[in-house]
């Protein structure tokens, strides 16, 4: 193995820097030639690649995004659109890959091993936290410190003007950021995948805090559950008590990387170097109880419904302490 590429795919996260910076540098410290895709896999049909250099990847350490920009590519699913990107990695003699990305990219890339015969290692990247054989993927933790730092704020106006809030995260119909920040900013009521959404429960709830003096109220929606709106809505409708809605958006995705998103960054970039030397392929690099494993990219992506089931112990948690 002489030289190798790295690109993100799917929707991008923090921490995807880091994992380029690493990558790269790792790469070059084990004398290898290291190339960065332009835009995922869209970029890799095009062609659209660059050697990168240890300088190339100065002081984006601590930025968000990804210098090499992210992207969803249709023609990717295509039989015809994987054998011109494998047609791109022969022409630069390239004889590994690095996927920084998700459930769908993992699934691109399981496939791309029937189109192209080198290697190819995934890290993964996605605020979801949705990835079988890792205790954590990279960006979720920093998603849910910023979307705690938003809610935080959104308690003071809460308080200060006796409102009820109701606040949609990110997740895609996953309960991993909800219930985090449920718990950790104090949140009154969690609506979130396989639990009841029980609005008469709720306003009753509600009203019963307000006669014993809470003066504010926040529940966290998870994207896909209900529309903030319309719950904000109904609560108003059923307790005559102002209520806002507050979606957070894709501020969830952006952000210096926290200390842990940078770790894992660094440690599965290292990792993914050394599992393409060793011969290593179609696997993920994952860290479970802090140790780096590689599990395949098949059994990363097919047992994730397992990995975002609701964790109960937290839900039950924040139910309690919000009395
Ligand atoms: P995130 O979870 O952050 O959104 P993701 O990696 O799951 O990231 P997707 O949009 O699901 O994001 O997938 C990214 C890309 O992977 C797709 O645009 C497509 O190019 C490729 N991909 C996904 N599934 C397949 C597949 N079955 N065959 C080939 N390519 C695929």
């Amino acid at each position: 193995m002489r030289r190798i590429a790295v690109l993100c795919s799917g929707g991008d996260g923090p921490g995807m820097n880091a994992a380029i910076r690493s990558v790269v540098r790792c790469a070059i410290y084990r004398k290898l030639e290291v190339f960065g895709v332009t835009r995922g896999y869209d970029g890799l049909i095009k062609g659209d690649l660059e050697e990168m250099f240890a300088t190339s990847v100065s002081n984006i350490l601590t930025r968000g995004g990804t210098i090499l920009k992210t992207a969803r590519s249709k023609d990717f699913m295509t039989l015809e659109g994987r054998k011109k990107a494998a047609q791109v990695l022969k022409k630069h003699k390239i004889d590994g890959l690095v996927v920084i990305g998700g459930n769908g990219s993992f699934r691109g890339a399981h496939i791309f091993k029937e189109d192209w015969p080198g290697r190819i290692i995934g890290i993964p990247g996605t605020i979801d936290n949705d990835i079988c054989g890792s205790d954590y993927t990279i960006g979720a933790d920093t998603a849910v410190a910023t979307a705690l730092d938003a809610i935080d704020k959104i308690r003071d106006t809460c308080t200060s003007m006796e409102r009820i809030y109701v606040v949609e995260v990110m997740g895609r119909h996953q309960p991993f950021i909800a219930v985090r920040v449920g718990l950790s900013g104090g949140a009154e009521d969690v609506l979130v995948p396989d639990t009841e959404y029980d609005i008469e429960r709720m306003c009753d709830d509600i009203k019963a805090g307000r006669k014993r003096g809470k003066i504010s109220w926040i529940i966290i929606v998870s994207e896909g559950v209900a529309s903030a709106k319309e719950v904000a809505d109904l609560i108003t409708e059923k307790t005559g008590f102002e209520t806002r809605a507050t979606v957070l958006g894709h501020v969830q995705r952006g952000g210096s990387p926290s200390a842990l998103d940078r770790m894992l960054a660094s440690r599965m970039g290292a990792a993914a170097v050394e599992a393409l030397l060793k011969g290593e392929t179609d696997k993920m690099v994952g860290i479970e109880a802090d140790e780096v494993r590689l599990v395949g990219l098949k059994e990363a992506c097919e047992h994730s419904p397992k990995k975002v089931k609701l964790n109960r112990e937290l839900y039950n948690i924040t139910k309690i302490l919000a009395t």
